[in-house]
């Protein structure tokens, strides 16, 4: 069996279904997203933390999670839904221990993001739960320590989080039934069909093929099956790493004034998560080593050694944390480009074929804005929820970026 369309997107995570949404809002086009699982969320994007924050290195980040960010908070003007399931949650994010918090305040007013350095009364009255410490909690020996309060906080006010696996279930929702849009569930690329002059389609595990002049792969973790027979990915080590989260119950009052917090003090950050739980993992290049071989076989759960130190860290952060908490937890996989942690993005040297692959722990609130990205470099149109961002800055033939850290912060 075979058909043709236009352009097919493989991977309805939140990078694939925000690119189809962006073309099916300009129109004037036939995509098809295919989806290897039978619903969407089975990748990076339904096991994400969904932090919305702003503090990045480079400023073409900042400006696309501000971009990202943005079109979460006008989530209904976006699918066009009357009753989108997701809401951005407008919590704040806090930095807490960072060396610079007035330059980086500073950096992110000049793009446009409201951010404060908070003093340690403010801080504490604003969050009450959340220890005002500088220094680091004991991981050798567990003991506590007498807390040194800081004085300078760094307040994303307009930083918050998403509702990943709804934000997934309405994109799902709008685009079902869209004026020139196919999304098909259990339908695995086996690969892109290309010659010399370009792709010409892709052939799926069924035995089907969907003829072409257009691919993205949006395929998160598995991308590196797609991209093996292409020589222009070789040269980024795009590595599925297994990352862990824990989820416990906290009093409801506690989640209703917590913001999202990044303490850089102890390598951990935390969230509420609805009422009454919050959800914890790690800032530390340390917890993003564990490359997994194969996407479908990895273990879901966190280790023990994980959960000792972040419980550690969490307790001095948030001090009438219970001792008898019960930790849950779960681990999802996300694509660390190890060359510097920054995703690639655009058309490649295949004529036909674009990728957006690597987004490490960006990618989330990237989503929106990389669909934004790809959509007019692969149709030329405008269509409102535009970036400005120059595409170059990801693109597969850039450098590596200098960093200083790589890691989640970076
Ligand atoms: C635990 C965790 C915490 C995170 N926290 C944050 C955070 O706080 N903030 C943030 O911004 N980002 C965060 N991230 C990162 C972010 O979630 C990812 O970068 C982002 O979701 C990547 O989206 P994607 O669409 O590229 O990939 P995915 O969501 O993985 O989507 C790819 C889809 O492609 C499908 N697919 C793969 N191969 C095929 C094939 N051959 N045929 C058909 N379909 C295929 C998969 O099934 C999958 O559904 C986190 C990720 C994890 C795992």
């Amino acid at each position: 069996m075979s058909h043709t369309t236009d352009i097919v997107i493989i991977g309805a995570g939140i990078v694939g279904l925000c690119t189809a949404m962006q073309l099916h809002r300009s129109g004037g086009v036939r995509v098809t997203v295919l989806e290897q699982s039978p619903a969407p969320g089975a990748g990076s994007s339904g096991a994400s933390s969904a932090v919305c924050r702003h503090l990045y290195t480079y400023q073409e980040m900042i400006n696309l999670a501000r971009d990202g960010i943005d079109i979460y908070r006008h989530w209904q003007d976006f699918t066009g839904l009357e009753e989108p399931r997701a809401r951005f949650n407008d919590v704040g994010v806090v930095w807490i221990g960072g060396n610079e918090p007035q330059r980086d305040a500073q950096r992110l007013q000049r793009h446009g993001i409201p951010a404060n350095v908070l003093d340690a009364a403010t801080f504490a009255e604003r969050f009450p739960s959340l220890s005002t410490c500088k220094l680091a909690p004991d991981f050798e020996t567990g003991k506590a320590h007498v807390c040194e309060p800081t004085d300078a906080f760094l307040c994303e006010e307009s930083g918050g989080f998403m509702d990943p696996q709804n934000a997934l279930d309405d994109l799902t929702a709008a685009l079902t039934d869209a004026a020139g849009v196919e999304l098909r569930f259990s339908a695995t690329v086996e690969r892109i069909e290309h010659d010399d002059a370009g792709v010409r389609g892709v052939r799926l595990a069924s035995g089907e093929s969907i003829s072409c002049a257009i691919v993205l792969n949006a395929s998160g973790p598995w991308c590196n099956r797609l991209l093996a027979p292409f020589e222009f990915a070789a040269r980024w080590p795009l590595e599925p790493t297994r990352i862990q989260v824990l989820h416990l119950p906290v009093p409801t009052e506690m989640t209703a004034r917590m913001p999202v917090c990044g303490d850089f003090t102890s390598g951990v950050y935390f969230r509420p998560q609805g009422v009454g739980q919050l959800i914890a993992g790690s800032t530390l290049e340390a917890d993003e080593q564990e490359t997994i071989a194969n996407p479908d076989e990895y273990d879901r759960f966190a280790d023990n050694d994980f959960k000792m130190i972040k419980m550690h860290a969490l307790k001095h952060r948030v001090p009438s944390l219970s001792d008898h908490t019960r930790i849950g937890s779960y681990c999802g996989l996300y694509t660390v480009n190890r060359a510097d942690m920054h995703p690639l993005v655009g058309a490649t040297p295949v004529d036909g074929l674009f990728a957006a692959n690597g987004f490490s722990g960006h990618g989330f609130k990237l989503g929106p804005a990389v669909g934004s990205l790809l959509a007019r470099a692969i149709d030329g149109a405008r269509s409102g929820f535009d970036t400005e961002v120059d595409l170059d800055f990801l693109s597969w033939d850039r450098e590596p970026l200098h960093l200083d850290t790589m890691n989640v912060l970076a």
